[in-house]
């Protein structure tokens, strides 16, 4: 578009602008804005509904998991199938409820009323505010935490191999900043996997604060998109006993894309000193998990071969709704130097880069053509996308028809807004 002259360029606009009217005429009504596993993906989990029901209800430790014994670790054997999606050993694992986001909550909210292992007191008190690096674009979920506590939010930019790691080590050496987030798999939304290198820098880099904790959300860690290029991300708990500050890690993950979004079980692992100390504190509100769920779900999937097969069903699901999407993105937006966009190996979404901004205008467009994004900006600390480029777009949801017409509708948003972005430069250049 940059090579156009002045007049195709308005050509090209006007074209352009049909094409997105025509469109909008279509009436079509699809949610791409979160990744939310659709109906058949459900029903993929619809015997975990009966697995607790035979009238067994014990623990291979003899638990009856329909009390309240037991105590807040969850029972063995789900701490014991899930500890290598948390590069952890099942002593270092919390099976918990059905959210890991509340746990991390939890964790956040605990350091900041109370402190953590190895620190000199609560967060709150601290006389110069908290501070957490935020790889971005990243999960907005994270971002609102931080934001709800007052904790500082600073992003660090993402690259092809996980955050920029010069950028990371130089904050992380101002001892206010006693955070990063991460989601170190088929991140949200970028889709990249942190590699070895940059696990082994986050685990062993000198940090200002001695109670610097990274939030580790592995909530991908089984979601292949691609069966043969499988990514693994190492574990941070190891790398960091290596490094000499085996604390310093907080891992997360759950079920929740694994069986059913909001029925699942979560996890915690971390150290001896972090478990106890979030035990002590989680003991505060609940006497102990939903056992029943947990066991469901250790039936229900049985190892880890169970769990690799059951993600196998969920990839024959998804996997022609991302090729779908990005055929459709190629087909209209490919060779026009508008965007660029991931073609994630795994996870639940596809990461848009528009060339010369105006995220917040395509996601309006695609708006009024009945197309939910997530919402420009959102991927960003403070909802700020400096460069107003980044739209992550969710394809789990709808028919793969339904995400072909979807993405053709987000491209002529995106064509329109380049043309308009393109003849608003060139006017203020004059
Ligand atoms: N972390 C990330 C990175 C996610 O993408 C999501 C769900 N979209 C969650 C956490 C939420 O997980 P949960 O349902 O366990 O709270």
């Amino acid at each position: 578009m940059e090579k156009l002259s002045n007049e195709a360029l308005r050509a090209f606009r006007r074209e352009a602008d049909d094409r997105y009217k025509a469109f909008v005429a279509r009436g079509v009504c699809l949610d791409l804005s979160r990744g939310n596993p659709a109906p058949e993906q459900l029903d993929l989990s619809r015997e975990l509904l009966n697995a607790a029901s035979d009238g067994d209800y014990l623990t291979s430790d003899g638990i009856d998991c329909r009390g309240y014994n037991g105590g807040v670790l969850g029972i063995s054997e789900a701490r014991h199938l899930f500890a290598p999606l948390l590069g952890a050993t099942p002593d270092q694992v919390m099976a918990s409820g059905n959210s890991s986001l509340a746990l991390m909550h939890d964790a956040l909210t605990f350091a900041y009323l109370h402190g953590v292992p190895g620190g000199s007191g609560a967060w709150h008190k601290a006389e110069q505010q908290t501070a957490f690096l935020c790889p971005a674009p990243g999960y907005d979920r994270h971002f609102r935490i931080c934001e709800t506590l007052g904790i500082r939010m600073i992003p660090v930019p993402m690259q092809a191999d996980g955050p920029d790691m010069d950028v990371v080590e130089e904050l992380a050496a101002d001892p206010t900043v006693r955070g990063m987030w991460s989601v170190p798999q088929y991140s949200n939304p970028t889709g990249v996997t942190y590699s070895e290198e940059v696990v082994r820098r986050i685990a062993a880099m000198q940090t200002g604060a001695p109670d610097f904790r990274v939030f580790w959300d592995n909530a991908y860690a089984v979601h292949d998109l691609n069966e043969t290029e499988q990514e693994r991300v190492a574990s941070l708990i190891e790398a960091c006993m290596q490094a000499g500050h085996a604390d310093r890690p907080f891992v997360f993950a759950s079920t929740s894309k694994i069986t059913l979004p909001g029925a699942g079980v979560a996890f915690f692992a971390s150290s001896e000193a972090n478990l106890s100390w979030f035990c002590h504190h989680v003991n505060r509100r609940t006497i102990g998990p939903n056992k029943i769920n947990q066991l469901r779900h250790v039936r229900f999937l049985g190892d880890l071969d169970g769990i690799n097969a059951h993600m196998s069903r969920h990839r024959a699901l998804l996997k022609p709704k991302f090729d779908a999407v990005l055929s459709t993105l190629d087909e209209h937006l490919g060779g026009k130097d508008v965007a660029r966009w991931t073609n994630p190996r795994g996870g639940y979404f596809i990461n848009i880069d528009l060339h010369g901004g105006g995220a917040r205008r395509v996601a309006s467009l695609a708006l009024d053509a009945g197309i939910r994004l997530t919402p420009a900006g959102a991927t960003f600390p403070y909802g700020d996308d400096p460069a107003d480029q980044n739209l992550r777009i969710g394809p789990s949801g709808g028919t793969v028809e339904a995400l072909r017409t979807a993405a053709e509708g987000l491209s002529l948003s995106i064509l329109l807004a380049a043309a308009d972005g393109h003849l608003a430069r060139r006017a203020s250049a004059l």
